[in-house]
């Protein structure tokens, strides 16, 4: 259930109305009025959430999993805005949820990043787009057409450098935003071409005017 219906039940409960009039105002089933309001409802919801989930995890995860796919977007814009409400909560349940697994994670963490070292630069850009505000709002199809670009610019035989024009050895391509995103460029495919290192240092954050490049 939502927070802001939680409260509103909790408000009116405390108002004196009572608990079909709640159901009634809000337009929930009396049972969730009493699922919020009394601890016990709650406490024996919990017990037969942990029992269904020793019996049916796997379908339940499957489930879940596929729900992510189809709907995340939303899930993610619903998990920004909790987050957002409730800090504290979710700083607590990160530090247990650390306290308890931390070497595991830090492994897992480890791992996948060794198998997956070539993805670095792409992982960084994400994250300095993410700081400058340039994927606020990202679709999902965007998403992964910036995946994509980053793949063929790692696997493709031959790759030009969009400034000079060279062929870029393997493991030499550097995705580069156009307009860098100091300078307000956004983190979209329209905004990324593949240069060499030398253009890259070169560019570092100019425009394309300033390096002598018209687009
Ligand atoms: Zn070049």
């Amino acid at each position: 259930m939502e927070r802001e219906t939680l409260r509103a039940v909790e408000r009116m409960h405390s108002e004196g109305a009572t608990y079909s009039e709640i159901a009634r105002r809000l337009s929930i089933p009396p049972n969730t009025v009493r699922y919020n309001l009394l601890p016990e409802c709650r406490e024996k919801h919990s017990e037969w959430a942990r029992r269904d989930y020793e019996k049916n995890g796997d379908a339940i995860r499957k489930r879940t999993a596929a729900r992510y796919i189809t709907h995340r977007e939303e899930i993610n814009a619903k998990i920004r805005a909790d987050r957002k409400a409730n800090p504290e909560r979710y700083r607590l349940q990160e530090r247990r949820k650390y306290l308890k697994h931390g070497e595991e994670i830090k492994a897992r963490v480890r791992s996948y990043r060794t198998a997956n070292a070539n993805k670095k630069s792409e992982w960084e850009a994400k994250r300095r787009a993410a700081k400058a505000g340039a994927i606020v709002g990202i679709t999902a199809e965007r998403r992964s057409e910036i995946t994509e670009i980053y793949r063929q610019a790692r696997e493709r035989k031959t790759v030009r450098c969009y400034l000079c024009g060279e062929a870029i050895p393997k493991g030499q391509r550097n995705v580069d935003h156009i307009i860098p995103l100091s300078k307000g460029g956004e983190h979209r495919p329209s905004n990324l071409a593949v240069c060499c290192g030398k253009c890259n240092r070169r560019k570092a954050d100019k425009l394309p005017e300033e390096v002598g490049i018209l687009i």
